[in-house]
């Protein structure tokens, strides 16, 4: 029939367009690739130091949480990508697999065949790396892993002043120390944004095996039993507009850690109460749909800089023709150039917290126009204790659903803020800093005491983007699938995403969520004998 396929991948994000890539790879097997974006030809996505720019726009889903008890009851906005590429077409590029620890982790409670030593190999596979080779890095995958084309002033000195006050100097997060401080790596080709739709799906687009639908938003799983043996799709944008496709093998849902728990509700699959209070008939009782929410939060602190070296003045035509023309300049920037995981204690191999730090005034995500040259440093709390839900607030796929990631339900999590944000000042209280540090703008010198910097916390605190864990992955009755991604209860259906992350990775969680697309792929093709 015209409309099967062996697979259907739902969401061309950072798993979906690995998972799309590689399942079409021997040639052997066809692969159907649903997106409810559009294509990625947005020439903003290519500029590096314009991702917030994309906030907002028809490219993102424009999320918005419950209120928060304890962030002052504010709705917090979450930007997701709603285009091919996903969350990698507009993000800040970093690129950070976590702390060994995290997957050690993973396997140690029953996730067979996950830890760090185990998923290198997928880490490897999917890296391009120029820097020399090395055990811990791949030089011959898809995903362009770089150094930044011209890293500021501000940022070699945020390095500096983390070694004064005795974070070592770590040139790569991602060999074999995850603690230390020094600059990123980003996923960029030639100074502008690779992203998964650029590294992955571009070459898979030259095979006549793979088909490519944007703008299908899919609404259903559709089941004989308890098998998924097809979806329905729409076009998000003329929603009466209804179509169906069927898959012979499998369905892998990719979704991200909002849309494949909601998708996997919709369809019957989630807490029978919840499902059927909703009008939604319930196929499979599984309690831990949209459970177990897990993200980051940061708390920027941002100075004035007294030198005009910072690029929060450098959105101008000069550096637009130059980012044209030869790749570099303030364009190239991610904004978030430089970082640290810190480890208090400073004898750990595990990070207490992680600090973003950006050559720009970055507060309410980048739309507090810088009035002045300036920087920011974030503390970022990486293993929060507080744990969310993500509920349906309907039987209607175009609902959004209700986000509640119950921030700082775990007082001990805002505890652990305050620390990282005193820390932050003391590495900008240093001689490094002296030629450039001004004034303190945010929260400013008057906030001192603990509870002030609590309140400024509760008030400026935002997320930085990496909701995971709400289709978690394990062996106990709160887990959706099984170790190797099947769900539980239900046969040829899969999620293979950040959802399934058990608990959420030390660091940025986009190079764990292409990890997770080359490992479904790989167990997918030997589960159906699909090599070469
Ligand atoms: C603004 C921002 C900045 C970030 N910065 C970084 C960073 O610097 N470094 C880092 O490591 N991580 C970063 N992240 C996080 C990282 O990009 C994500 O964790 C990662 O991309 C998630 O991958 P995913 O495959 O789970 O989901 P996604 O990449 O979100 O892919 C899901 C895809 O599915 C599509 N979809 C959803 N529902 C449906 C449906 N019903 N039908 C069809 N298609 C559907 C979506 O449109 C999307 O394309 C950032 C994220 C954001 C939003």
């Amino acid at each position: 029939m015209e409309n099967t396929y062996d697979y259907i991948v739902v969401g061309g994000g950072s798993a979906g367009c690995v998972l799309a890539n590689r399942l079409t790879q021997s040639g052997r097997s066809s692969v159907c690739l649903l997106e409810a974006g559009g294509i990625d030809s947005e020439f903003k996505i290519k500029i590096p130091a314009a991702f917030c720019k994309l906030f907002k726009t028809n490219i993102d889903w424009n999320y918005e949480t419950e209120p928060q008890e304890h962030v002052n009851g504010r709705k917090m906005f979450w930007p997701r990508g709603k285009v091919l590429g996903g969350c990698s077409s507009i993000n800040a590029m970093i690129y950070i697999r976590g702390n060994k620890r995290d997957y050690d982790s993973w396997a140690e409670a029953g996730c067979t065949g996950w830890s760090y030593n185990d998923v290198l190999v997928n880490f490897k596979q999917s890296e391009y790396q120029p820097r020399k080779p090395s055990s811990h890095h791949g030089s011959s995958g898809y995903l362009n892993v770089a150094n930044l084309q011209e890293p500021n002033i501000l940022s070699h000195t945020f390095v500096k002043a983390c070694e004064e006050v005795g974070v070592p100097r770590n040139d790569d997060f991602n060999g074999p120390s995850h603690v230390g401080a020094g600059l990123y790596q980003v996923t960029q080709k030639d100074g502008a944004r690779h992203s998964v739709a650029n590294a992955y799906l571009e070459p898979a687009l030259k095979r006549n095996n793979i088909q490519v639908v944007v703008q299908a938003q899919v609404t259903k799983i559709l089941f004989e039993g308890k098998k998924a043996i097809g979806i329905d799709y729409a076009n998000p944008y003329a929603q009466s507009d209804r179509k169906t496709v069927f898959a012979k093998k499998e369905i892998i849902l990719c979704g991200g850690a909002i849309n494949s728990p909601q998708l996997l509700m919709l369809s019957g699959i989630g807490p029978e109460k919840h499902l059927t209070g909703l009008g939604i008939q319930c196929r499979h009782d599984s309690p831990g749909v949209g459970q177990n929410l897990q993200d980051h939060l940061v708390a920027p602190i941002a100075y004035a800089c007294t030198q005009p070296v910072s690029i929060g003045k450098s959105d101008n035509l000069y550096n637009l023709a130059r980012f044209v023309l030869t790749r570099r300049g303030p364009f190239t920037s991610n904004v978030a150039e430089a970082g640290a995981f810190v480890s208090m204690a400073n004898r750990s191999d595990v990070p207490d917290f992680q600090i973003h730090f950006g050559p720009a005034i970055f507060l309410r995500h980048g739309t507090v126009a810088p009035k002045e040259h300036g920087f920011s440093v974030g503390p970022t709390l990486i293993y929060p204790k507080s744990r969310g839900e993500l509920t349906l607030r309907s039987n209607n796929p175009f609902d959004p659903p209700a986000i509640d990631p119950r921030y700082f339900s775990d007082k001990s999590d805002l505890d652990l803020m305050v620390e990282a944000f005193r820390f932050c000042r003391t590495i900008v209280d240093t001689k490094a800093f002296t030629p450039f540090r001004g004034k303190e703008l945010y929260p400013g010198p008057h906030v001192v005491d603990k509870p002030d910097i609590e309140a400024h916390i509760r008030e400026w605190v935002e997320t930085i983007y990496h909701p995971v864990g709400t289709c978690k992955m394990g062996t106990d009755p709160m887990a959706v699938v099984d170790p190797r991604l099947r769900v539980h209860g239900i046969e040829g259906l899969r999620v293979a995403d950040a959802s399934i992350m058990p608990s959420i990775v030390g660091g940025n969680t986009n190079a764990p969520a292409i990890m997770i697309g080359e490992k479904a792929s790989e167990m997918i093709r030997q589960d159906a004998q699909d090599f070469g």
